[in-house]
């Protein structure tokens, strides 16, 4: 089955752009016009990736991402127009893996596709579950089970929760986060791993601003402790 990339994107000449660069590295592109669009597509054959424009007519990108998260652990890239702070920040906050700028190179993004889909095809398959203190995680389902409740996560999150899972009461700095999570040839941005923490966070600690789970250890990363 080849890989299917949904790409959201208002802008006829960036889209057709994107099926090109895309369709280059052999995946199968399906393209939506808009959020709506998108959705309709998503839920008939969900893709195996979306990229997602942030200013998109009717719903925009970052009320799209909150939907598709809702429904699915889809990786999903935002589209930036601008490295700014805010787009960036609420993009991962809305649910989003990865984001990139623009203009960006289509083998930049090629790039960051095959890095995104390698990471979350590499859930060791024996690691059927994983018990820690409170914690039963769950890798194949992207579910983590914690005092009794079933907490669906991101495939991101999920790959995140297993690495401090597996360096259990270690720390692990923002810079290994990045490599072991979002891949080693991917000069990253460490607001991607504390965007990412503090959704983990939000799902799995009782009380998200006093964690007592996931630890933050000043000036050197975070660790796991169960
Ligand atoms: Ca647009």
């Amino acid at each position: 089955m080849p890989t299917r990339i949904l790409t959201v994107e208002d802008d006829e000449r960036i889209r057709t752009s994107l099926k090109m660069a895309l369709e280059d590295e052999g995946w199968d592109v399906e393209e939506a016009q808009n959020g709506e669009a998108a959705l309709l597509k998503f839920r008939g054959n969900p893709a195996d990736v979306v990229l997602i424009d942030i200013g998109l007519p009717g719903i925009d990108g970052f009320e799209l991402c909150r939907t598709l998260r809702r429904i699915s652990s889809v990786p999903i890239v935002m589209i930036t127009a601008r490295e700014d702070t805010h787009d960036v920040v609420a993009g991962l906050e809305a649910g989003a893996d990865d984001y990139l700028t623009k203009p960006f190179a289509p083998k930049e993004l090629s790039a960051r596709i095959r890095a995104m889909l390698r990471r979350v095809r590499t859930v060791d398959p024996a690691l059927r579950s994983l018990i820690l203190g409170q914690l039963d995680i769950v890798p194949e389902e992207n579910v983590v089970y914690i005092r009794g409740e079933r907490i669906a996560v991101s495939k991101t999150e999920m790959r995140l929760l297993t690495e401090l899972a597996s360096e259990s009461g270690a720390t692990l700095s923002r810079e290994e986060l990045l490599e072991r999570v979002w891949g080693l040839d991917y000069f990253g941005d460490s607001r991607l791993v504390d965007v990412h923490i503090r959704r983990l966070r939000t799902k799995i600690e009782r009380d998200p601003a006093n964690p007592q789970l996931i630890l933050t250890v000043r000036r050197q990363g975070y660790k796991l402790q169960t």
